[in-house]
């Protein structure tokens, strides 16, 4: 790897180590000609996975974009983090299914799924939008499969 400060490409690894998700390694490292240190990650390269829309048009999946849906609906409720991991998730669930390429509605369920075991308000308020409640009466049903499905815990 090149030295950023003087161009040698002659480094040595001092320190290596997984990034909090796993999905990365990040390395420091330290020029032998300078001694200057420096931090590279090392990822997977994944092959592209496509998003099909209602509309027929189809994008790169984002995880950013999971991301801020999820974050929208939780407001708060969930620590950033943890939805960090969530959205990792979310796109590892994708990916396994071995498609290039998947529905938005197959995301949203992925979402859905994730954020019912999280927090059952950042739940109903992403399914109010990806299911397009019409009315209160939609949130009542909403949670009353939910409360049928997986009955609260106590303690
Ligand atoms: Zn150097």
């Amino acid at each position: 790897m090149r030295c950023p400060a003087c161009g040698a490409d002659q480094d040595r690894v001092v320190d290596s180590r997984p990034t909090p998700t796993g999905d990365a390694i990040r390395r420091r490292r330290e020029c032998r000609a300078c001694g200057e240190r420096f931090t590279t990650f090392e990822r997977v390269e994944h092959p592209e996975l496509l998003v099909r829309k209602r509309s027929g048009a189809v994008s790169a999946f984002a995880r950013d974009k999971v991301l801020d849906g999820m974050a929208r609906a939780a407001q708060g409720r969930v620590p950033v983090g943890v939805l960090e991991d969530a959205a990792a998730a979310v796109e590892r669930e994708l990916r396994t299914l071995g498609v290039r390429e998947v529905t938005s509605e197959q995301v949203g369920l992925q979402v859905l799924g994730a954020l019912r075991e999280l927090d059952e308000v950042a739940y109903v308020r992403f399914a109010s939008v990806y299911k397009d409640f019409q009315g209160p009466e939609d949130f009542e049903l909403e949670l009353s499969t939910l409360r049928k499905e997986a009955p609260p815990k106590t303690g």
